[in-house]
């Protein structure tokens, strides 16, 4: 075994003064890194436009009107005309039954016009988000939440990826953060971020190369035992968790790269899964929160409503 590699510390810390590896982490900008993909999506755009004469069109389906969801919607109809890409906003009320909705999406999946349809989550409660995803056609399914999509990712040949593991891979890579090899800790097993991250980073290839994929994933959750003992293991850690400032400095290995996906409505404001402060003390590059994760899945949205376009083009041709 090679020796240098345990640094981590083997029994939690309290302060994390006490590492020998101290330091201050570097950030990971997401927001800078969406900025740049932003303006590459732009210009294939601008592309699909000249050669087929029309923009990708993106359709979201908006029930009821809780507060996040109207912001979340409201900023991806921003990031798609800044795209040049036409999006399109449909409203149920909140009592809409699953029958509604579903007519929605069958009326989006049968309209040529429209090339992704994303439905917000969450629904409410009278409402069976599974039935509803599941009837979105895999082809205009721009989340990447339909069996069939999942399935392509599972057997490594996605046709979309879903937008925040998606984002995380892209910002890893653009930081020259390779993959390949690494111990990968995932915390949260949800279907939109943990269970996708850990099944695209455990690839033996990835669409940014094998360097991007390969690496030793281990997925954690809810009912695992010894959890600090398995990240502070981890060379990159992602916490999906939902829960503020849940991971400590202790849970961290000296230098590790943390990518923080909690997005947590607190007293204090928007607040990460990650304890920031005290865990960039610790890892070696962390993403802030907000500006971290957040703008990569808005803007790995837009990659696959253009993707979303050009499958359905070239299934006419
Ligand atoms: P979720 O809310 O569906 O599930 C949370 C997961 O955390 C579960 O799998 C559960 O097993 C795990 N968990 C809960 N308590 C735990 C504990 N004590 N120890 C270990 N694991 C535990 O997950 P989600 O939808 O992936 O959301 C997670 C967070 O990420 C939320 O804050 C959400 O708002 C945020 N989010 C952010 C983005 C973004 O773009 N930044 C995108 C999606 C979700």
């Amino acid at each position: 075994m090679d020796q240098r590699r345990i640094r981590y510390p083997t029994a939690p810390l309290t302060n994390t003064k006490k590492l020998e590896h101290a330091m201050s982490a570097k950030l990971l900008d997401g927001k800078g890194i969406s900025k740049e993909i932003q303006k590459e999506t732009k210009v294939k755009v601008e592309q699909f436009i000249a050669d087929h004469g029309e923009s990708p069109v993106l359709a979201a389906v908006l029930v009821g009107d809780d507060p996040a969801s109207q912001v979340y919607v409201r900023n991806k109809e921003r990031a798609c005309a800044r795209a040049g890409i036409e999006s399109q906003l449909h409203r149920l009320p909140a009592t809409s039954t699953t029958e509604d909705i579903l007519a929605k999406v069958v009326e989006l999946n049968e309209d040529s016009q429209v090339n992704g349809i994303l439905v917000q989550l969450p629904l409410p409660d009278q409402a069976d988000s599974r039935v509803i995803l599941d009837a979105i056609d895999p082809q205009k399914d721009v989340d990447a939440f339909h069996p069939h999509n999942v399935g392509l990712i599972s057997q490594g040949r996605p046709q979309f990826l879903p937008c925040t593991p998606h984002g995380i891979v892209q910002m890893l890579k653009r930081c020259g953060i390779e993959t390949t090899g690494k111990s990968v800790c995932v915390i949260g097993r949800s279907d939109i971020v943990g269970k996708p991250m850990a099944m695209m980073l455990g690839q033996k290839d990835s669409d940014l190369g094998p360097e991007m994929a390969n690496a030793t994933v281990t997925l954690c959750h809810s009912r695992t035992q010894n959890l600090a003992s398995i990240t502070q293991q981890a060379d990159i850690l992602i916490a999906a968790i939902g829960r503020p400032n849940f991971v400590t400095p202790d849970m961290i290995k000296p230098g590790a790269v943390v990518v923080d996906v909690g997005i947590n409505r607190t007293e204090q404001g928007l607040v990460g899964d990650v304890d920031f402060d005290s865990g960039k003390e610790v890892a070696g590059f962390i993403t802030p929160v907000p500006g971290g994760v957040g703008p990569l899945t808005v803007t790995m949205l837009l990659e696959n409503t253009l993707m979303a376009a050009i499958i359905q083009i070239k299934s006419i041709a």
